[in-house]
């Protein structure tokens, strides 16, 4: 529609507009149900049908094992997880290890000592979170209960390429920020942890991923809302679900298979970030993006200006033309644009032809 505007915005991101007319079409009264997917009970036989509905899709599309891994619809945002997962799956003097490669991987980090005793085995915090480390490398605690990593710093624009094998094959990765934007190898990991606000629908949704026998081992003082048993057993349906946010994951999940997969999804990921990244690469140092180059996001791209003192005006003429929420997170600064999978190739195509036409008003 002609008033929408490009939103580059880290999440809540933008959504895809087929998605967002369907959920209009079925607000007022879903499916003839007389009611909207909001009013519904949770337990009624129309809401069961959307969570299984959207839970099955979600396997289809990460191919997901039926038998191996359980698939939980929780609330809290990826942060609560950043506490519930050494409480599910460790004893209080139970070492772990975290590869930091970004602020959300220290932030993870940090809510582990609560709960357990976690090592940094690598931090990219001296090189200002612009790397990523060859795992083979790293010297792992003998006795680590699992490895930590965030799969895509949403700040930073860091993005783990292939992911690392520890020594007891326990990976553990919070994938908030590039959930469903490739293909997987779910088998490669103990718990695969997202909030949904970025890739997959609006903010109140946490999934996650576990391997089944990882389950039913929380610490004694577990709240009942971080027990992963309880959520398990009960279908994700132990209290009140955040229902609509589910309903609206649901309805990305279809639209991600229409589109033909995940491998289809990362094929037009690819192409938007090649364009920008070359975009910043060829403009001869006016704008440069500080991450390696192997380890680069497709999701989100941080970039600086040579000339710093124009990012303000960067900023403000791109709004001006409807691309929106362009600045760098205030912990570093810049521009960051976030091209989830819902951002249209237009967006990034305007946002390339902009980069030049302002530079060349500038240079
Ligand atoms: N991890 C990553 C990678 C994130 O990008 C974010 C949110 N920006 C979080 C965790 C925190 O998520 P939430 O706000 O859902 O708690």
């Amino acid at each position: 529609a002609q008033d929408r505007v490009f939103n580059f915005a880290a999440g809540p991101a933008t959504l895809p507009e087929r998605v967002l007319l369907k959920a209009q079409s079925e607000l007022y009264n879903w499916r003839g149900s007389g009611m909207s997917v909001m009013e519904m009970s949770h337990r009624g036989k129309d809401f069961l049908s959307i969570i299984n509905k959207a839970e099955s899709d979600l396997r289809a599309l990460l191919g997901i094992p039926e038998g191996d891994y359980a698939v939980l619809f929780l609330q809290g945002g990826a942060t609560t997880q950043f506490a519930a997962l050494p409480l599910n799956l460790c004893k209080p003097d139970d070492q772990v290890d975290f590869v930091v490669t970004g602020s959300w991987g220290d932030k993870a980090f940090k809510e582990a000592q609560k709960f357990c005793k976690p090592n940094l085995i690598w931090s990219g915090k001296p090189d200002k979170y612009t790397k990523i480390p060859t795992f083979q490398d790293l010297e792992q605690s003998e006795h680590a209960r699992y490895l930590h990593i965030c799969a895509n710093e949403t700040i930073h624009g860091v993005e783990f390429k292939t992911y690392p094998t520890p020594r007891n094959g326990l990976l553990v990765a919070d994938m908030s920020s590039n959930f469903c934007s490739k293909p997987v190898n779910v088998t490669k990991f103990g718990v695969i942890y997202a909030g949904a606000q970025k890739n997959v629908g609006p903010s109140g949704v946490t999934i996650v991923i576990i391997r089944k026998d990882l389950i039913g081992n929380a610490q004694e003082k577990t709240p009942v809302m971080l027990d992963y048993k309880i959520h398990a057993d009960n279908n994700s349906l132990y209290n009140t679900p955040p229902c609509y946010g589910i309903y609206m994951c649901g309805l990305v999940f279809e639209d991600l298979l229409e589109q033909g997969g995940l491998e289809e999804v990362e094929k037009k990921n690819k192409h938007k970030a090649d364009l920008l990244y070359k975009a910043i690469d060829e403009s001869k140092g006016f704008y440069r993006c500080p991450v390696e180059k192997s380890v680069r996001s497709l999701m989100n791209v941080p970039f600086t200006l040579e000339k710093s003192e124009l990012e303000v005006e960067f900023v403000k003429e791109a709004a001006k033309e409807k691309m929106l929420q362009l600045k760098g997170h205030r912990s570093v600064g810049g521009m960051r644009a976030s091209i989830y999978n819902a951002m249209p190739l237009a967006g990034v195509e305007k946002l390339v032809a902009f980069m030049k036409d302002f530079q060349a008003r500038h240079a």
